[in-house]
């Protein structure tokens, strides 16, 4: 049977395209994917699973009971796109002005819809119950993973596992991390009230401007002079904002940034550092100031016995050539409240195409479909190890 399925993924390639074509040329921003919603029921509505929509603010819940008892699984895919112009050249290029699925969740939704479709033909045959999670507004904090939960969608699950397509690896490729995953993301903004006046009069003002530039260069040292070395952390000053005109001093200067961490005492230690190195260079420039620090996502740590199941599972995929353990990575994912809720692992499908290759978030993203083929393997070979 579980030779069969694997078969039945080459068959439904060609509509997994498809779907995902259709998906790509109609992205939604995070919280307005109704579209997005409409289709994933109806395919659920087709298919005649049973599921709940709104499930949080507006994500969708399906779920499959095996005709046998087992432990319930859970698989996450998001499906909100970002306000980005697509600027490829391809004819599946989306059809919205300045909204892009630039991520690649329109290929986590086919992946999903695809696996629930599949293991509906063998539903008499599965052992334990399977709960098919579409999540809104993944790009967007506060995100969507937090509403799904406390709307109880994991109540009656064991395990949860989800999958990121990922341009940063080869196709073939499966990379996963036994703790540590993906980091904690942030975000802060400083507001600098300075004095403006005339550019050639500088001593009646209080520069904002050098002081800004000042405050940049001060914060790039919390993590080279105060952290361990040991530790890892970013801090990236994203958008510095000042001035008007080219012979006025600025009166105010605008930073907003975000920063990175793996755990709540580096976080904590994070925000005192910035604390104390903002108020005294302000105050050493007798400027008042703003600071407002939000948290973001935690950390994505994965369970390490799941991580380990998500390799062995992958390495029986015929098309994975790698799978192993990488280095976590800085960027962020909201899978990391399903993980603080049960055991489960989260994991990089390769996605690379070959020739032009973009990252993700860039206008011109976009990934090679066969990780899809290859991220319903990886979840049916999950699953079966749970038989
Ligand atoms: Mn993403």
């Amino acid at each position: 049977m579980w030779q069969d399925i694997l078969e039945q993924v080459n068959h439904q390639f060609n509509e997994m395209v498809e779907m995902r074509r259709y998906l790509h040329q109609h992205p939604e921003l995070s919280f307005q994917e109704f579209e997005t919603v409409k289709f994933i029921k109806n395919f659920y509505q087709k298919l005649a699973l049973p599921y709940q929509a709104p499930v949080g603010e507006n994500g969708v819940v399906a779920r499959l009971e095996g005709g046998k008892p087992g432990k319930t699984i859970a698989i996450r895919a998001d499906f909100d796109a970002l306000p980005i112009q697509d600027q490829k050249d391809v004819p599946y290029r989306s059809k919205k002005d300045g909204v892009m699925h630039a991520c690649g969740h329109d290929g986590h939704t086919t992946i999903l819809l695809t696996l629930a479709k599949l293991l509906k033909q063998y539903q008499n045959q599965l052992a334990g119950n399977f709960v098919f999670i579409h999540q809104h507004a993944e790009e967007l904090t506060p995100g969507g993973a937090k509403s799904i939960i406390e709307a109880g969608a994991l109540d009656d699950v064991d395990v949860i596992f989800g999958t990121h397509l990922w341009t940063g690896a080869p196709l073939g490729t499966v990379q996963t991390a036994p703790s540590r995953f993906m980091a904690g993301a942030d975000k802060f903004k400083i507001t600098i009230y300075g004095q403006g006046g005339h550019g050639a009069m500088p001593h009646q003002t209080k520069d904002a401007v050098v002081i800004g530039s000042q405050l940049v260069n001060n914060l790039q040292q919390i993590v080279s002079r105060r952290l361990n070395p040991l530790d890892t952390a970013v801090l990236t000053i994203g958008k510095f904002q000042a001035g008007d005109a080219f012979n006025i001093i600025a009166d105010q200067a605008i930073l907003d940034g975000t920063v990175r961490t793996f755990d709540p005492i580096m976080q904590d230690q994070m925000i005192k550092e910035m604390e104390a190195i903002i108020a005294g260079t302000c105050q050493s420039y007798q400027v008042d100031f703003d600071f407002d620090y939000i948290k973001g996502y935690p950390p994505v740590i994965n369970h390490q016995q799941e991580a380990e199941l998500v390799l062995k599972a992958a390495q029986q995929v015929p098309e994975v050539q790698t799978a192993t353990f990488v280095k976590p990575t800085m960027t962020a994912e909201d899978f990391s409240y399903y993980l603080l809720e049960r055991p489960g692992a989260f994991f990089f499908t390769g996605a690379q195409q070959t020739g032009q290759n973009y990252p993700h978030h860039h206008p011109k993203f976009d990934f090679d479909e066969q990780a899809m083929r290859i991220a319903v393997k990886t979840f049916l070979k999950l699953i079966e190890a749970y038989q």
